[in-house]
């Protein structure tokens, strides 16, 4: 069995460039507001060193996965194998429960797929919940098993892989927020930590 996979974010050196989530809309097919990964411009700070963040979110296919245990038909699932949150479409009734329980907005319901639920599956292209269709990013000159939207990070602000190698790479405050916020976002903090998720 290999490693949990989840999603390390650096805020610090994002800048806003939405070159991730345009990356995701073309390997996914995403239409109009259907997108799995979002740019959003988050304050800090407060008048007059009032500023706004670019912060990249997507699924960060949460250690404790809130949407798999609200889901009434067990259309969401929790790979064994990776940690990788899929959804059988086959399963979906578009109750949206999945949608409410989660805490970064990230699954989404496109009217032109019955209304049924689809996020981020880390580029996973196989399996349940995979890419509709799309292959698998198996070959290093199809960036490998690394997600499109980390491949096109034009300032490696984004990363993905297993959660001790992504661990290693941040920093002890965003590991802290991280273990202590059930495995969810792995992110670096904008501001002095608060020790919190
Ligand atoms: S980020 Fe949302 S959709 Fe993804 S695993 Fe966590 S609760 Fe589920
Ligand atoms: S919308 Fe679909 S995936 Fe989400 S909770 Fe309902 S049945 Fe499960
Ligand atoms: S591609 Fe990288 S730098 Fe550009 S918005 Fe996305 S995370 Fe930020």
């Amino acid at each position: 069995m290999s490693e949990q996979w989840t999603f390390y974010f650096e805020p610090d050196k994002c800048i806003g460039c939405h070159a991730c989530s345009v990356a995701c809309d073309v390997q996914n097919d995403r239409v109009d507001d259907d997108n799995w990964r979002e740019l959003r411009h988050e304050p800090t700070g407060s008048f007059p060193d009032y500023e706004e963040t670019a912060v990249s979110t997507s699924c960060f296919h949460c250690g404790d996965a809130p949407c798999e245990k609200v889901c009434p038909t067990g259309a969401i699932t929790k790979r064994e194998s990776d940690g990788i949150v899929t959804v059988d479409q086959d399963k979906c009734i578009g109750c949206h429960y999945c949608g409410w329980a989660c805490p970064y907005g990230a699954p989404t319901y496109n009217p032109d797929n019955d209304g049924k639920m689809s996020k981020c599956h880390l580029c996973l292209g196989e399996g349940e919940g995979d890419g509709h269709g799309k292959p698998p990013r198996e070959k290093p000159e199809e960036g490998g098993n690394t997600p499109n939207c980390v491949d096109n990070c034009v300032t490696d602000a984004l990363h993905a892989g297993p959660v001790s190698e992504m661990m290693e790479l941040a920093s002890e405050a965003a590991v802290k927020r991280f273990v202590n916020g059930n495995r969810r976002a792995l992110v670096e903090p904008v501001e002095p930590d608060s020790g919190g998720d």
